[in-house]
């Protein structure tokens, strides 16, 4: 029933942790782990650490970019340990798993590096960032407890639902993906560079502004089209 969710994980290096988020997530009914610029993977340790999640490790799927890793996704949820500079849409990890839950698209739930977590420009990605509750001054879990968090209420809230996916709003068109949405993006600025909106020596946090305005609303693939449609005809030739 969790099928359609993507565990992904950016740029792990001790691949002891890849394999206890293997564990983590086959205990809990989740099976697809995606892997970005693993540092050592496949690993003998990874494999000792899943204790007997190896077909998730089997099937994990590489990526060179976190980019390329979402390409298919509609509903992207990054974890982070820290609050960021300008305030994004920040959930709880209960929260998160309900919203997943009502959705019939692809998503991912992303994890990050031990020592650093994700990128800001990662994060711009993520339509939610999850912050699981710690001690404020202690407030960065093992990524693979962290994984064992999230899994854990997301079955904990499907085993709470009669039925686990609902239909889409009846929105009449499928959210918009990840890839789709970052042409929209790359659209955009270059748009906004053309009518000297934007200075691209002098770009402020324009882009990641309209990220977090865009990605509030959730765009499905039409509204993509529209945006696309207008920007072309606003565009000086
Ligand atoms: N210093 C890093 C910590 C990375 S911990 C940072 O501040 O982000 C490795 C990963 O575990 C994080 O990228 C995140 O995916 C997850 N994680 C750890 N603690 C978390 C918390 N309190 N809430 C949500 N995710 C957390």
């Amino acid at each position: 029933m969790l099928d359609n969710i993507q565990i992904i994980l950016v740029g792990i290096t001790h691949p002891g942790n890849i394999g206890a988020a293997a564990r983590a997530m086959k205990t809990m009914g989740l099976s697809h782990m995606r892997l970005v610029q693993p540092k050592h993977f496949p690993s003998a340790e990874a494999t000792a650490r899943a204790t007997g999640a190896d077909d998730i490790l089997e099937q994990a799927q590489i990526f060179d970019t976190f980019e390329e890793s979402l390409w298919d996704c509609q509903l992207i949820f990054g974890t982070s340990a820290r609050s960021r500079r300008i305030a994004w849409p920040t959930l709880t990890p209960k929260a998160c798993a309900e919203k997943a839950l009502e959705s019939t698209g692809k998503i991912a739930i992303v994890f990050g590096r031990e020592q650093s977590g994700l990128t800001n420009q990662e994060l711009d990605l993520c339509h939610f960032l999850v912050q699981i509750s710690t001690n404020p001054s202690f407030s960065s879990l093992n990524v693979a407890a962290a994984v064992q968090i999230l899994a854990y209420e997301l079955l904990k809230t499907l085993e709470n639902r009669d039925i686990a996916t609902k239909e889409n709003w009846e929105l009449g068109s499928p959210l918009a993906s990840a890839e789709s949405v970052a042409q929209f993006y790359q659209h955009l600025e270059q748009t906004l560079i053309d009518i000297e909106f934007l200075d691209p020596k002098n770009p402020r946090q324009l882009m990641r502004h309209l990220h977090r305005l865009f990605n509030r609303v959730q765009l499905i693939e039409t509204e993509v089209n529209i945006l696309r449609g207008i920007l072309t005809a606003a565009s000086p030739r």
